[in-house]
């Protein structure tokens, strides 16, 4: 009788204390892979937190080191214009550094891009790369741009530009740079070595100060440019975010590419727009 019992119990017993470690070491693990997970989005944020706080600040002493390098005025010699907007023809640029001197007028773009980049004189569009190769990101070949605004600028200058007037010069304080090499473009020793190289005197006194005047007065005067700038940007920001290409206003297509999926644009090869997913 016993026995029997014993036979009918014991199993009972053991089935119900292995559905007991079962279910006690599911609800463990259940536990342990929230806590990871909230660990880790709550790590990366702050990790991309204090990254983002580094870069800004980074990016701050940058353009205040650069801004304290070119130094103040001094009248009729060398005239310091910083975060410029400037507009002709309904089309805004906003420059990071001018200064207009006897031998040229320095245009001075800053990235304060942290990583690596990678470019070329003649690719549109460079790229970032950061985390050991995981984040990488595009934006738009700085020397073009500063020929954009090089463009621009002589159009309000007028008369008062004259062939090769301008300096132009993209500086990186922060990146470590992989591009091709290309001589205005470099860290902060490279725009030392630009401002300090000799040229001769192109701009009389007065034609400086005149240069200064027209310049000045978009700071002083600004028309629609700070705002329509900011608009201009935001048009493209919203386009990007509808997935129309800003370049040409075709789609943005989801793609596979050897990196991961990504949004490109529908006239590919035409139009080489890419957007990151
Ligand atoms: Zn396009």
């Amino acid at each position: 009788m016993e026995m029997l019992l014993l036979l009918i119990i014991l199993p009972v017993v053991i089935f119900a204390i292995v559905l007991l470690i079962i279910f006690v070491v599911r609800k463990n693990r259940t536990h342990e892979d929230f806590d990871q997970q909230w660990h880790e989005s709550n790590d990366e944020d702050f990790f991309h937190e204090q990254k983002k706080y580094r870069s800004e600040q980074i990016g701050q002493e940058g353009e205040n080191w650069i801004a304290s390098v070119l130094g103040q005025d001094i009248p009729d010699e060398k005239y310091v214009i910083n975060n410029l907007t400037i507009s002709s023809g309904g089309k805004s640029s906003q420059i990071d550094h001018i200064m207009i001197t006897k031998v040229g007028i320095f245009l001075i773009e800053t990235k304060n891009y942290s990583g690596t980049i990678y470019g070329s004189l003649n690719q549109r569009q460079w790229t970032q790369v950061f985390d050991y190769g995981k984040v990488k990101n595009s934006f738009y070949n700085p020397t073009m741009q500063s020929n954009t605004h090089a463009y621009r600028l002589k159009r309000v200058l007028g008369r008062l530009a004259k062939s090769n007037c301008f300096v132009q010069t993209v500086v990186f304080p922060k990146a470590e740079l992989m591009i091709e090499p290309i001589d205005n473009v470099g860290d902060t020793h490279n725009l030392v070595r630009i401002l300090n190289t000799p040229r001769e005197y192109i701009f009389t006194t007065d034609e400086i100060n005149r240069i200064h005047r027209k310049l000045i007065d978009f700071k002083i005067n600004p028309r629609i440019s700070e705002d329509k700038h900011i608009q201009n940007i935001q048009k493209t920001q919203l386009q990007i975010a509808h997935n129309i290409c800003p370049r040409c206003n075709s789609k943005l297509v989801l793609r596979n590419g050897q990196y991961g999926s990504f949004y490109g644009c529908k006239k590919y090869p035409y139009c080489k727009f890419k957007k990151h997913v």
